[in-house]
This record gives structure tokens, C-alpha cells and sequence, in this order.
């Protein structure tokens, strides 16, 4: 075995450190990757393998990516799955002595890519940690394209609870304690129901006293107690081995993550899952996109950081009283006022994504265009807060005094950076002119160089009586005298030949040299000042990120609330009154997603009262088809809407305040995790059965189908007892379901109500009212909506003679 090139040992020093990770080991203009990285890269990326001389016999497998294109090639490789290091030279080549020094300047994950490609406006790129402790899991969650860092608590036995937290923020990667890969059941849970990178950490990272310094030392105070983490410890944990995992990763300060927030779940509406994924608030069910969505419906906003922060609203509805009334204030002062919203939304409209430009000034990714992005938008805060000013709710004079209009970081940009400055900020043209007097200088000897060598031009022709003699430049030689054939005989003796060309020849003088001299050197030198200013500029700008991120924080309610209250006026919503005292009275509901994806067709509104009375639980029959569902759930979302400080539609809503909203719909086979649907609609009842209170919102919409039928109604039967039961749960339900037994309840059990669907039987059709009233339906009607559906008739007609004869058999 012959000894390994210098460079090679430097290699595998670096690569030994980052085992986990594909090497981006920079070379001149390349990143290369070596031995097994490079095969698995060259595989994954469809690059050539080569190889290089490594001192061995053989030589090292080598790919490579060129470094100004790398961005895309790692893109690919993180969703593939990995994680990169990039390994940079971190001195100049021509100071170096021996070998160039380098170093791994970051190493990219799933959850911590910063590639705009990998990104999306609308979204936040959440990062989650996982600690376990002995009575409960502390779960911390930061996005360093935004600086948010949350933490919190969830103090149970079982992990429901978890994959809830989890399903809230759907992380792009989760950080674990290794210790947690034992009890696999959790692991696997976690994977067969997200698509988030799972990454194991080493437990000591998540050591409760290395977490409490590091995270004192980070957010530079002495005890957690002023951020709100006094009565915390698996939070801790989570959010120390989040920030230690970050600190290895990014080897930057981080100073853009300014502050942790804790966050109980007492602050916030719970919603599991399932509730989440039913209700389509932030994803169809089916194509998994936006669009019929809630979200969909509510998004008028005009900044990515409103978007985000509608999305945020919308899965952590408020159940305090006075935080909602806060936000239905100012949403109807937006809607009663659509000329303060119009104002408000073209302001809006030309504010970019401060939380991300921010990072990437954090980052050191910024450019000249992006800081001009910067300045355009602080340029939209002064009016903002102007107009705001005559506002007249709580919130949005909060919002006007809380708006900082940033003149001072404004004027550095507006001073320092040109208006239309290159993309790369190692190649000058980006200070402006008059904030700095030697790059005016500079810039001066240049220009003048110019004419110096025009001049020189004009001197030359004269003196040699050539009249085509042109004085050019190249890189190779810099400035030279070019002569054509016909005029070699008048060339001066001074002239020094440099090269032939077929009808030319080139030449140099020592005076062009001289004047060449001056203007390169004033060329190299602005380069390497407008450098040093940028990034002067942009440490100054660092600095406020504090200042800067909380008026992003108040631009984006702002926007949520012109948002919310735009889609108000627009679809006609009403003001929810909001109460703590038990009655949802609902008149003329409406679906808002079914309503607005209907073309022709007008939707039917309905009414609904639930209290915690006489009028608890609901069962409503009628045929399939009728519209069972999406009562259901338009009752579902105009709660969760009123709850996020939303109009609502309907003529009229008085919402009581509800802790959680349940909702068992439909049946899905969780294959994943092994069990049948029957099982998964059980566990699903478990849970509610488990977890619902009296302030709680139940959406049940059939259960027991997937047995046979007495297993069925004696199960949906028993559930319905135990929920309407003030001494078991006692919560505000809704319960769809096709046995019709179950009617004969009203009466027999406190606070249980019959409703139907209705609709109009004519002849052999059944015709939808889609109304619903007080009462249990007397038939199904299931043939006819099969025969709709496109039975052939013969089936139906069989159908037919199948059930006269059971009913006959009765
Ligand atoms: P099944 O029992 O088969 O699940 P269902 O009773 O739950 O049926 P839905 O799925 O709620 O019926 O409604 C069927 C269709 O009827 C909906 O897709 C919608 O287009 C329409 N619809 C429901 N409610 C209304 C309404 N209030 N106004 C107008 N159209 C409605």
C-alpha cells in the first residue's frame, strides 16, 4: 500500500468527521466527491465517475459538480434522502503553504436546505425535535428560513398525542433520541403516517443541563425563566438538542433565531389527525393540494409571510374568548372598509418575504437584488402605518404602534446598494455612487483610464501616420496595439511584438503598459472594496434582524386580517358571536369550500343548535347522498373559523367556544400500519371516546359498517349512550348514521334529537332538498342513488324484488 497524497489524507481527516454524509469536497472551481460518495453520487445524479491519483494503486473513484451549479445537484440528493457536507477551501490558495486549508462550512439536510427551489412561499420548512421523558415527550420545532422556534409539552402516556403534534406541523425532518429507536412501535408510527426524514440523534444532546446552557448561552440570558420555560424539562431537552443539531449543522450564529416560544395546549383548539386530514383544512384529501381546502377558500393574502401565517391560524384555532373577539374586530373593520383593505392590500402587495430575506442576510446569502428587495418593501411600512393610523380596532392599532418603518435600515440600502445591482457580489457595480469616496475614486481612475487609452489611441495614429491603428484588450495580454499587414512598414521601432496574428501583428509600449497598470489595478480594487462594503452593509442589516422579523410578524397579521376580512365581504360571511356559555345556534349554514366550488348550482343552507341541554346529540338519518356529510362538517368548519377569527358563512352564528372537534368520517384503510378499516374506524371511536369533554364538538359520521349489522348498531348504539351521557362525556355531537333503530333513542336518552335530510320521492326518482329538519328518515333510499349512480337496471330491478322480499320477511 503506497502512502496517501497529502490531499487525500486532508480528505479522509474531513470525511471521518461527516460519516453520514456525502462529501462535497471543493476543488478550484468543483465540488468532487471520492470512493463510496462518489459512486453513490455519481449513481443518484447520473454523473460521470472518473478517477484520481490518490498515492494508492488504485486509484479513488472521483465525481464532481461544478460549484456554481451545485445547488440543484444537492437539491437532488436531500430529497433522495441524504445529507451533504460542503467542504470549502478556507484560505487563499496563494497565502497557503502547502496544502489549502479547508473545512466543512455546513452541512445540508432535509429540514435545514435553504435552496429557494426546496422552499415553498406558502409554507413554513419546519424542523422538529423529539425528546422522551418518563411521564411525556417535549417537542420543539424551529424554521431557520423564518428564525420561529417553538416549544412545548405533551405530558401523557401512549403517543396519540404526539402524531397530533406532529400532523400540526408536518415537519420536513424529525430529530429523535436515539433511545426512542427501542420502542419501535412510536418510530414506526411516526413513519408509516409522515413523509418527514427521520433522524436519530445521539442521547446526550438531549441531556437537560447541556440543553439549559446552550440555549441560555444562545439567546444570551442567565436562566429560561424569562422565556417562559421555568416549568419545563422535556421542552428543554427537545429544543436544546434541536439548537446543538443546528450549531453542528449551520456553524453560523444563528442570530436570526431570537427567541423560543413555548406553547401550551391550553392556547389552542385541539385537533387530532384525523380531524385535520377530514376536514381538508390545509389539504384535500384526495389531490393533497390546496385547492378545496379551507385554506383554500380563506387565502386572499398578498405576502408569503400572511400566507404562512393564515396557514398557522387555520391548524391552531384560539378557545380563548377575548383573543378571537380581538381578531373578528379587525377583520370587520377590513370588511365594512374595502377602501382602507384596497389601500392596505396594494402596500401589501409590494412587501417581499422579510422572514426569508432576513435568513439569508443571517446566511450570508444575500445579494445586491435581494437587499433591493428589502428596501422596497420597509419602503411600503411608513404608509402602511399611516393608514393604519386612523384605525379604529384594538388590533390594528396594535398593529399601526407595533409597525417599525425602518427609515434608518431604508436609507443604508437606498445610500449603499445600486438600483439595478448584478446578481454576484464578488464582481463590483453593486455600492452606489457618493456612499463611499474611494470607490468613487476608484471609479473615477477607471473612466479616466479609458479615456487615457482613447487618447493614447489618437497619439499613436498621428505619430505613425497609421490611421487603422486600433489599441484593444484581452485577458491574455491585456492592452496592445493592433496593426494590419498593409501598415507593418510604418511600425516604430519602440513597438514590442507580442504575437502574429494572419493579417495582424500586436504589440505593446511600455507607456500602454503603464497606463494598463493604473486602470486594472483601479478595477481589481473596486472589485475587492464594493466587497468588503457589501458585506459591511450587510452585517449592519444583521444586526436589527430582531427589528426586522417583529414588524414581518405584525406586516403578516395584517395581512391575515385584510385576508379574512376580503374573502368576507366577497362571500358573503356573517360575524360569529362568540360565548362561553354551551349553544352553537348556526342559521342558514353554509359548506364554504362545497359552496364555492359549486358552479350552478345554488347551496342550501341550513340551520343547526347543539347546547349542553336539551339538544346534545344530534342523529341524523337520510338517504345516501342527501348531504349528511357536508352538514357535518359545515358545521365543523364554521366553528373552527369562528374560533380562528373568521366570518363565518351563515345568516347567523352564535358560536360557544369548543375545546377539541373530533370527526370520525369515511373509512381508510391504514394499510401502513397493518390494520383494516374496521379497526382503524375503532381506534378512531377510541380515541374520541377517550379524549372528548362536555366543551368538546363531535362529528361522527357513521360508524359500524364495517361489520356485520347487529355488531354495528349495537356498537354505534352503546357509543351514542356513552357520548350523550353527561356522567361519560356528555359533548355537543353530530351523528350521521344509516340504522334507522337508533332514532327511537330520542326520548330515551337526555338530550338526544332526531334529525333528517329531506327529500321528495317522485315516482321511482328521489329528489334531494338537501334541508334538515326535526325528525328520523323512514327509508334509505339506497336503490335509487345506486340507480343514479349507474347500476345497470337489470341489478336494480333484482334489487327491487330483493328487498320487497325482506321487508315482506320482517
Ligand atoms: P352518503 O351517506 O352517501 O355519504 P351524504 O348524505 O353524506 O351521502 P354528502 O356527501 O354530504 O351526502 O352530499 C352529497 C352531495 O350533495 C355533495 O357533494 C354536494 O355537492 C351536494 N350537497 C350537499 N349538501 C348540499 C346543500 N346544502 N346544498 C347544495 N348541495 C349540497
Amino acid at each position: 500500500m503506497g502512502k496517501l497524497t497529502p490531499m487525500m489524507e486532508q480528505y479522509f481527516e474531513i470525511k471521518n468527521q461527516y460519516k453520514d454524509c456525502l462529501l462535497f469536497f471543493r476543488l478550484g472551481d468543483f465540488y468532487e466527491m471520492f470512493f463510496e460518495d462518489a459512486l453513490t453520487a455519481s449513481k443518484q445524479l447520473e454523473i460521470t465517475l472518473t478517477g484520481r491519483d490518490c498515492g494508492q494503486e488504485e486509484r479513488a473513484p472521483m465525481c464532481g459538480v461544478p460549484y456554481h451549479s451545485a445547488e440543484a445537484y444537492i437539491g437532488r440528493l436531500i430529497d433522495k434522502g441524504y445529507k451533504v457536507a460542503i467542504c470549502e477551501q478556507v484560505e487563499d490558495p496563494k497565502q497557503a503553504k502547502g496544502i489549502v486549508k479547508r473545512e466543512v462550512i455546513r452541512v445540508i439536510t432535509p429540514g435545514t436546505i435553504l435552496q429557494t427551489g426546496a422552499l415553498e412561499d406558502d409554507k413554513n420548512h419546519y424542523l422538529m425535535s423529539i425528546a422522551q421523558g418518563p411521564r411525556g415527550y417535549g417537542v420543539s420545532v424551529v424554521d431557520i428560513t423564518t428564525g420561529e422556534f417553538y416549544t412545548t409539552e405533551l405530558q401523557m402516556q401512549g403517543y396519540e398525542k404526539l402524531i397530533d403534534e406532529i400532523g400540526k406541523f408536518c415537519p420536513v425532518e424529525i430529530l429523535y433520541s436515539e433511545v426512542m429507536d427501542k420502542d419501535d412501535a412510536i418510530i414506526h408510527s411516526i413513519k408509516s403516517r409522515f413523509s418527514s426524514y427521520m433522524n436519530p440523534y445521539p442521547a446526550w444532546n438531549f441531556e437537560y443541563d447541556t440543553s439549559y446552557k446552550r440555549l441560555c448561552q444562545h439567546f444570551s440570558i442567565f436562566s429560561l425563566d424569562g422565556v417562559g420555560l421555568s416549568e419545563y424539562t422535556v421542552g428543554i431537552e427537545a429544543a436544546g438538542a434541536l439548537l446543538c443539531y443546528l450549531q453542528e449543522t449551520q456553524k453560523i450564529s444563528l442570530t436570526h433565531i431570537s427567541t423560543i416560544i413555548p406553547y401550551g395546549n391550553t392556547e389552542y383548539m385541539v385537533l387530532d389527525i384525523c380531524s385535520r386530514r377530514n376536514l381538508e383544512l390545509t389539504e384535500s384529501l384526495r389531490e393533497k393540494s390546496k385547492k378545496g381546502t379551507l385554506l383554500w377558500v380563506l387565502d386572499k393574502t398578498k405576502t408569503a409571510m400572511g400566507a404562512r401565517l393564515l396557514r398557522k391560524w387555520i391548524e391552531q384555532p384560539l378557545v380563548k374568548k377575548d383573543a378571537i373577539e380581538r381578531r373578528l374586530e379587525a377583520v370587520q373593520e377590513c370588511k365594512d372598509n374595502p377602501l382602507f383593505r384596497e389601500e392596505i392590500k396594494e402596500l401589501l402587495y409590494g412587501v417581499y418575504d422579510l422572514e426569508r430575506l432576513m435568513s439569508k442576510v443571517i446566511y450570508g446569502t444575500v445579494n445586491g437584488r435581494d437587499l433591493i428587495a428589502l428596501k422596497c418593501s420597509l419602503k411600503m411600512l411608513p404608509p402602511l402605518k399611516s393608514i393604519l393610523q386612523d384605525a379604529s380596532s384594538t388590533y390594528l392599532k396594535q398593529i399601526c404602534e407595533q409597525i417599525d418603518s425602518l427609515e434608518d435600515i431604508y436609507d443604508l440600502i437606498q445610500k449603499g446598494i445600486e438600483e439595478e445591482p448584478p446578481i454576484g457580489i464578488k464582481e463590483g457595480d453593486i455600492i452606489k455612487e457618493g456612499y463611499h469616496p474611494e470607490v468613487d475614486k476608484l471609479r473615477k481612475a477607471k473612466i479616466q483610464g479609458k479615456q487615457w487609452i482613447a487618447n493614447l489611441e489618437t497619439e499613436e495614429k498621428e505619430k505613425t501616420g497609421i490611421k487603422n491603428l486600433k489599441i484593444r484588450y484581452n485577458k491574455v495580454f491585456g492592452y496592445y496595439i493592433e496593426i494590419t499587414r498593409s501598415n507593418f512598414d510604418a511600425v516604430p521601432d519602440r513597438y514590442i511584438r507580442k504575437q502574429t496574428l494572419a493579417n495582424a501583428e500586436r504589440y505593446i509600449t511600455p507607456e500602454l503598459k503603464e497606463l494598463e497598470e493604473t486602470i486594472l489595478g483601479a478595477e481589481e480594487k473596486i472589485v475587492q472594496l464594493e466587497y468588503v462594503l457589501f458585506v459591511e452593509l450587510r452585517e449592519a442589516i444583521g444586526k436589527e434582524v430582531t427589528r426586522i422579523q417583529s414588524t414581518a410578524q405584525y406586516v403578516a397579521i395584517l395581512d391575515v386580517l385584510q385576508s379574512l376580512g376580503e374573502v368576507g365581504e366577497r362571500q358573503n360571511y356573517t360575524k360569529p358571536k362568540i360565548s362561553e356559555e354551551g349553544t352553537i345556534h348556526i342559521q342558514e349554514g353554509r359548506h364554504p369550500v362545497v359552496e364555492k366550488m359549486m358552479s350552478m348550482e345554488q347551496f342550501i343552507g341550513n340551520d343547526t343548535f347543539l347546547d349542553a341541554d336539551e339538544n346534545r346529540l344530534a342523529i341524523i338519518t337520510g338517504p345516501n347522498m342527501a348531504g349528511k356529510s357536508t352538514y357535518m362538517r359545515q358545521t365543523a368548519l364554521i366553528v373552527l373559523m369562528a374560533q380562528i377569527g373568521s366570518f363565518v358563512p351563515a345568516q347567523s352564528a352564535h358560536i360557544t367556544v369548543v375545546d377539541r372537534i373530533f370527526t370520525r368520517v369515511g373509512a381508510s384503510d391504514d394499510l401502513a400500519s397493518g390494520q383494516s378499516t374496521f379497526m382503524v374506524e375503532m381506534a378512531e371511536v377510541a380515541n374520541i371516546l377517550h379524549n372528548a369533554t362536555k366543551h368538546s364538538l363531535l362529528i361522527v359520521d357513521e360508524i359500524g359498517r364495517g361489520t356485520s349489522t347487529f355488531d354495528g348498531l349495537s356498537i354505534a348504539w352503546a357509543v351514542v349512550e356513552y357520548i350523550s351521557s353527561i356522567k361519560h362525556i356528555g359533548a355537543k355531537t353530530l351523528f350521521a348514521t344509516h340504522y334507522h333503530e337508533l332514532t327511537e333513542l330520542e326520548g330515551k336518552l337526555e338530550g338526544v334529537k332526531n334529525y333528517c335530510i329531506a327529500v321528495q320521492e317522485q315516482g321511482d326518482e328521489v329528489i334531494f332538498l338537501r334541508k334538515i329538519q326535526r325528525g328520523g328518515a323512514d327509508n334509505s333510499y339506497g336503490i335509487q342513488v345506486a340507480k343514479l349512480a349507474g347500476l345497470p337496471p337489470t341489478v336494480i330491478q333484482r334489487a327491487k324484488e330483493i328487498l320487497e322480499e325482506l321487508d315482506q320477511a320482517d
